[in-house]
């Protein structure tokens, strides 16, 4: 086993990081590799933004492929009902 992860395996991570469901050693590691690694830290801030975005607007719903159409579509469906009441 090698001591750093990829950027590859922090990806992989990220999205159990910002639901906090990662045990303490991965968090650890985790946390380590995003000091080291600017590219991942910009995922990071990228998924934590769109993840309070979605948890705002959509409540529990999964991302799918396509998601940006599919967010437009959903906050525009979300935007209309609450227009209409
Ligand atoms: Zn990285």
């Amino acid at each position: 086993m090698g001591t750093a992860m990829t950027c590859d395996q922090a990806v992989k991570m990220l999205f159990a990081y910002l639901d906090r469901a990662l045990p303490g050693d991965a968090l650890e590691e985790l946390e380590r590799h995003l000091q080291a690694c600017l590219d991942c830290c910009d995922r990071l801030q990228f998924s934590r933004r769109l993840d309070d975005f979605v948890r705002d607007r959509l409540g529990d719903t999964p991302l799918p492929d396509g998601l940006e159409a599919r967010l437009r579509e959903r906050i525009h469906a979300v935007q209309s009902s609450r227009g209409a009441s």
